[in-house]
């Protein structure tokens, strides 16, 4: 059950998922029947096929609102996945100020806006020259299957999609505005908190609603909202904690790092990996495992740590938290840092020890990404949220 990608806008990946093929059983179940007088089934059909598409292209605007207004604050988009419960835009994991997040959150609801708004003088038109009651016959217009009834659906569902995105069900752009307002008051970690208990009491309410309508869409996008929501709170108050603890308490002390003058099979001791080289207690450089096993390859005959170590020192201080080592090893590249306290090292801190970090404070151990499924857009959430 991989996503099937439809290609690049921007340089953002447009996917499907494969729960969007769903769609199409049920437009034949919505429309099949529709046939009357000069219209058929089949073109009733075909009209709910070219309606469908239509609004998940509104729908794919609106994700693509907000994964442009992202970049223009520097936050990568990885992509935007369609399914069969609309869009989601999956984006760097970098918590933002309050007022970016709102920005980001509204650009989405901005673009069906637009939408709407240059449809309106199109139905206006038609109304006017057809006629129309006020409001009656412009709310059944939206049931006609004919092509001012595709206009006419496709103003309605811009004007829905606009609604039901700024409940402030968190991670609805609504709830997410939310948690902006309630972050820049109460702080990331309890605004968030507050934010994700708000969204699943209006999932609960959603899943009702749509019991009681007999649709299966609501109670899926509420069950969406719910887990999604604690996905993100969970994330969220990881994040917090990782904040809180300092790498110097998970720098392993790899018996003080290695001298330079050291011979490069010296280096091996204790097996390949990555490795402080230090001077009298100062770090002087890393010996790299994979830099390391190249040139025992190449046979390790007199050569010594100094000829093969990356001498750009990059080191994080014991009082870092283990959340901007964390960062900095996403943006530098470097899996691993050497950690000091007042110019001296104190040990190595690395991308295991961080997964080990990672283990203690989140039990529950999140599937690789390669595995797909709803459990999987919603670890894809945790791990590259997104706003
Ligand atoms: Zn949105």
């Amino acid at each position: 059950m991989r996503s099937l990608s439809l290609g690049r806008i921007q340089d953002v990946e447009i996917k499907i998922h494969p729960t969007f093929g769903l769609v199409i059983p049920w437009v034949f179940f919505n429309w099949g029947f529709d046939g009357v007088g000069l219209v058929s089934a089949a073109g009733a059909v075909l009209f709910g096929l070219i309606l469908v598409a239509l609004v998940f292209g509104c729908v794919l605007l609106h994700e693509l609102g907000h994964s442009l207004m992202a970049m223009q604050y520097g936050i990568r988009v990885h992509d935007i996945t369609l399914s069969v419960i609309g869009g989601v835009a999956r984006t760097e994991l970098i918590p933002t100020r309050p007022r970016t997040e709102v920005l980001i959150a509204l650009a989405g609801p901005a673009v069906n806006v637009a939408i709407f708004l240059g449809l309106l003088p199109l139905l206006l038109l038609f109304g006017v020259l057809s006629g129309l009651e006020w409001p009656r016959g412009y709310v059944t217009q939206i049931f006609e299957v004919s092509p001012a009834g595709l206009v006419f659906a496709l103003f309605y569902a811009n004007v829905m999609i606009v609604l039901f995105n700024l409940l402030p069900a968190f991670p609805l752009d609504g709830g997410r505005v939310l948690r902006a307002g309630l972050s820049a008051v109460v702080g990331r970690e309890p605004g968030t908190r507050v934010a994700a208990i708000v969204g699943q009491a209006l999932a609960l309410g959603l899943a009702v609603l749509g019991l009681w309508l007999r649709t299966f869409t609501l109670p899926l996008i509420a069950l969406f909202v719910a887990v999604v929501a604690q996905a993100e709170w969970r994330a969220v108050r990881l994040e917090g904690a990782m904040r809180r603890l300092r790498v110097g308490q998970f720098a392993l002390w790899d018996m003080g790092g290695i001298a330079p003058h050291h011979p490069l099979t010296y280096a091996l001791r204790g097996g390949p990996r990555d490795v402080a080289v230090t001077d009298n207690g100062r770090v002087v450089g890393m010996l790299w495992r994979n830099q390391l096993l190249r040139a025992l390859h190449g046979g390790a005959s007199g050569r010594t740590v100094a000829d093969v170590m990356d001498t750009e020192v990059v080191t994080a201080d014991v009082d870092d938290s283990v959340y901007d080592v964390q960062q900095r090893m996403n943006q530098l590249n470097r899996w691993a840092f050497p950690v000091i306290e007042d110019g001296q090292y104190r040990g190595i801190f690395t991308a295991d020890r961080f997964v080990h970090v990672y283990r203690q404070l989140a039990p529950s151990p999140l599937r690789p990404r390669s595995s797909s499924g709803f459990a999987a857009t919603v670890n894809h959430l945790l791990r590259a949220w997104t706003r």
